[in-house]
């Protein structure tokens, strides 16, 4: 017998990005029903870092959310990041330029979690809401235009879902995002990633800071040894799709040759163990506006294409947009209006909270291009207490950050001492 559903909102993907989504209608009271092809706890190919972004969004749905990942064995509170420039010389930015006299009771500015682990811990919170309806193992694969919104059928099942609403979190890959939202693949916008996962791997950071190693052979990209809970380590390299077209260059390849060929790495993994294969997943960059919502839906996350062209990060802008489009879906539902126009408003919201950091970003990757200038600020930063401090608060403060982007700002370092 078919099964054929009426509800409001429909949800397409359970990651960070849709979990969000549903978690923010829930708290505004509004009924949907989020709906993902796999079934959780599951695996994503990613970096495993959860930002700031991330713990101010889960702070705006709940604090007691954030004190759950503060308190759970599966995350790893995170500092500070590392960088090691072409030349092998690295400079450590604490995220808060008040690392050195914390007193252990603060949050951490960032976790570090097994998306196995992150995912599944968001999914559990939306099964806590009675106003969401969680299918899993349901792939949407039809999508159907109706005068009251869409008609959405799974592969392989009977179901039919009528909703006036669709909010498409699924993914890199998103079908709907493709068929409907018109977004194609733009290999200049666009990342290819690499994962694997290590135990064992010597010299992490004691405050758990993340390492950036931006290595002349993948610049723009970097290669990244993120500490794990329990001794792992999440190690992987990136690198922009075009660059990878261009110059043929097997990724897989380029990290085994990697941790063999530097000494550093070498030594560091002498006594690693791999502990699951090296697997790959694409990063649609957000270095370029696109519009993202029309007659009837809206896009969130990587479907979106949202993930910052400098650091990877994609997990906070997921759960930034999802929270966005709960706010534009209570909009359009109180108004009983879901037409392109409206639906506008979403993008606006979206772009402005965004895009001052995506625009730099994008500028940083640029910049890195020119190892020599990675060099010259790392080996400055080394040697100048200020900058070095300047460097940590623009983690916090975009306006600051901006002027990596200004020419005068290199200018000034040169006669610095
Ligand atoms: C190698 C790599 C490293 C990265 N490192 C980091 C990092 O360290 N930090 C960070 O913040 N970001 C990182 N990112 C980016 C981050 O992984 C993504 O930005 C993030 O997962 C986006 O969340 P999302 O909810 O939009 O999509 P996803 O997490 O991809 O979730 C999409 C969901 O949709 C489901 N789905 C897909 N199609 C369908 C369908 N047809 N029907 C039903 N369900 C469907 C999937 O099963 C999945 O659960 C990395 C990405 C890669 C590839």
């Amino acid at each position: 017998m078919s099964q054929h559903i009426r509800i409001p909102v429909c949800i397409i993907g359970a990651g960070p990005g849709g979990a969000a989504t549903a978690l923010f209608l829930a708290k505004v009271g509004i009924e949907s029903i989020i709906v993902d092809k796999a079934s959780f706890p599951r695996d994503k190919i990613c970096g495993d870092a959860l930002s700031g972004k991330v713990v101010e969004v889960l702070n705006r749905y709940d604090p007691k959310l954030v004190e759950g990942l503060d308190s759970g064995k599966a995350f790893l509170p995170s500092w500070g990041v590392v960088f090691v420039a072409p030349n092998q010389e690295s400079l450590s930015v604490p995220f808060r330029k008040d690392y050195a006299s914390r007193n252990g009771k603060e949050t951490a500015p960032g976790f570090i979690a097994r998306r196995m682990d992150f995912d599944y811990f968001m999914v559990e919170e939306v099964k806590k809401r009675k106003e969401v309806k969680l299918l899993e193992n349901t792939a949407i694969t039809g999508f159907e235009k109706t005068p009251e919104g869409y008609r959405l059928r799974a592969a392989g099942s009977d179901l039919i879902i009528d909703t006036q609403l669709v909010i498409a979190c699924d993914g890199a890959h998103s079908r709907f995002a493709k068929e409907e939202g018109g977004i194609q693949v733009e290999k200049d916008h666009y990342c290819a990633g690499l994962r694997v996962y290590y135990e064992n791997v010597k010299g992490m950071h004691e405050g758990n800071f993340i390492e950036l190693h931006f290595l002349k052979e993948l610049l723009p990209g970097y290669f990244w040894i993120f500490p794990l809970p329990n001794g792992g380590a999440n190690v992987g390299l990136g690198m922009r799709s075009d660059y990878v077209s261009k110059h043929k260059i097997n990724l897989k390849e380029q990290l085994t040759t990697i941790l063999e060929e530097y000494p550093a790495f070498r030594e560091r993994f002498k006594d690693a163990r791999q502990v699951d294969e090296i697997r790959g997943y694409g990063l649609p960059l957000g270095s370029k506006k696109r519009p993202i919502s029309g007659d009837h839906f809206m896009l969130v996350g990587d479907a979106a294409s949202l993930i910052d062209p400098f650091t990877g990060e994609g997990i906070g802008n997921a759960v930034m947009s999802g929270m966005l489009a709960a706010q534009q879906a209570a909009v359009c539902l109180q108004q009983n209006d879901f037409t392109a126009t409206t639906m506008q408003a979403y993008d606006t919201a979206v772009y402005r909270r965004l895009w001052p950091e995506l625009r730099l970003s994008y500028r940083m990757q640029q910049l890195v291009n020119y190892p020599w200038l990675f060099n010259f600020v790392v080996r400055k930063a080394n040697r100048n207490k200020v900058l070095r401090e300047t460097i940590s608060v623009m983690f916090e403060d975009i306006d600051l950050r901006d002027r990596l982007r200004k020419p005068s700002f290199y200018f000034k370092l040169l006669f610095s001492n």
